[in-house]
């Protein structure tokens, strides 16, 4: 299956599940607009190379669509449109006023020059311009796009319409419209669904044995949280591999020495005798109490779920668990908190970051954190009291929550 067939499948599964109006879930089975476009970029040896992006607008029934920009070299058509279905899913857990929608560029950006890449940058939002903006679709950062990224998106965008116009991209630095808690929003909206979790099934933090899968944005920035709340870290990993200390990591060693030497494999010697250097499947399969997955999509298939020893997984990244995995996973009792819910602080936070610049007045960071972890709670329990009416897995349940939301807005506008 790829990835969309994926996301249609957990979608049909809440469906079924909730008795979907039929015509709602035939909407919602195909995207609304999807581009492709080319992106000419002036290399710095004066030649030009011509990049290929898209983005996908899924469904705007609720709002503006929302999402992030991912530039990898296995970004793909059909990863895009997985992706924005997720985001209509996600926004509609959280209950925030925006539809879905994303974007990508099949490039290895760690070969490209700063200037390279800010030309990149520019010319992919010239393409896609015509539609995007503050009321049609707001892109974000995603893998491999940064703060300085959305700053040069915001700048060409606003060069185009002659007017600053900063709310047509969120993840922005704060110099320039970003909100205060964006950075690590998508960590700290995890958390606080995490703390949700923890009171459910009484999980204590001391002495609870946490793996990260993905040292970047999200991976990075939920290691150091969990290791501040008391928790014990004893795994992370990026794209060349893992590092496992019995004793446990220090997320911020870890994140100076990543910077200086490229990798966490290269950092093993920070933490000892007890650290070893692992590979990326050894450290799915550690002996753990909670995985968190914060690299990419289909991590745990039905080829490793019966090997996986944590009891809780949190999905920080989109997709990183397979249909045929949660299948596997609910056998063996291992409860997984969902991406359109635990990753979701995000996306709460650029609405809130859409929300500022439209009023040019700016909030604190208690400001932020009170809105966000109200929202997240609120979403959780409003998913756990779902999964309990309808006998369902927290998947289902996040599904439902979204499909409810969904189904009143599409139809209140109409179909047609
Ligand atoms: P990032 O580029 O900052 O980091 C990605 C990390 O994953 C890097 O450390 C990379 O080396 C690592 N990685 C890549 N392949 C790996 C593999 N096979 N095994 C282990 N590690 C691997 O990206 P990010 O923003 O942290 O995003 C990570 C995931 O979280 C993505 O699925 C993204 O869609 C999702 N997400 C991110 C945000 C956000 O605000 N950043 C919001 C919602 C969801």
């Amino acid at each position: 299956m790829s990835l969309f067939e994926n996301t249609i499948s957990q979608m049909r599964q809440a469906a079924s599940i909730m008795k979907l109006d039929p015509n709602v879930e035939t909407i919602l089975s195909t995207p609304h607009r999807i581009l492709e476009v080319s992106v000419p970029v002036t290399m710095d040896n004066g030649s030009i190379r011509i990049f290929t992006g898209f983005r996908v607008q899924h469904n705007n029934a609720r709002g503006p669509y929302k999402g992030g920009i991912r530039f990898h070299p296995e970004v793909d058509m059909e990863e895009v449109k997985a992706l924005a279905i997720w985001m209509t899913m996600k926004c509609s857990v959280v209950g925030i006023p925006l539809g879905g929608g994303k974007g990508g560029v099949i490039v290895d950006s760690h070969t490209l020059s700063a200037l390279e890449l800010e030309r990149l940058t520019r010319s992919y939002i010239r393409a896609i311009a015509p539609a995007i903006g503050p009321t049609k679709d707001v892109p974000a950062p995603d893998m491999y796009t940064t703060p300085q990224i959305m700053a040069w998106a915001a700048d060409e965008f606003s060069k185009i319409h002659g007017e600053n116009v900063l709310g047509v991209v969120t993840g922005k630095p704060l110099e320039v419209g970003g909100s205060a808690g964006r950075g690590d929003s998508t960590s700290q909206g995890g958390i606080y669904v995490l703390e949700e979790v923890c009171k459910t099934y009484n999980l204590p933090h001391e002495g609870t044995k946490v793996v990260v899968q993905g040292f970047g944005n999200a991976g990075a920035n939920v290691a150091k949280m969990l290791h501040d709340n008391g928790f014990k870290v004893v795994g992370v990993s990026d794209s060349r591999g893992g590092i496992y200390c019995e004793n446990g990591i220090n997320p911020d060693a870890t994140h100076s020495c990543k910077l200086d030497k490229g990798s966490v494999v290269e950092c093993s010697g920070i933490g000892g005798e007890n650290c070893k250097v692992i590979t990326n499947e050894e450290l799915l399969e550690l002996e753990c109490d909670i995985l968190f997955l914060s690299a990419m999509e289909n991590q745990v298939t039905a080829a490793n779920a019966d090997r996986i020893k944590a009891r809780f997984i949190v999905e920080l990244a989109n997709g990183p668990v397979t249909p045929e995995a949660d299948v596997v996973l609910e056998k063996k009792g291992v409860l997984v908190v969902p991406d359109i819910l635990a990753n979701a602080g995000g996306v709460t936070v650029s609405y809130f970051e859409l929300v500022q610049n439209e009023a040019n007045f700016y909030w604190t960071d208690e400001e932020v954190q009170e809105r966000l972890k109200k929202i997240m709670v609120d979403s959780w329990n409003n998913v756990a009291d779902l999964a309990k009416k309808y006998n369902c897995t927290l998947r289902q349940a996040a599904f439902i929550a979204a499909l409810k939301r969904l189904e009143a807005a599409i139809k209140l506008r109409g179909y047609n």
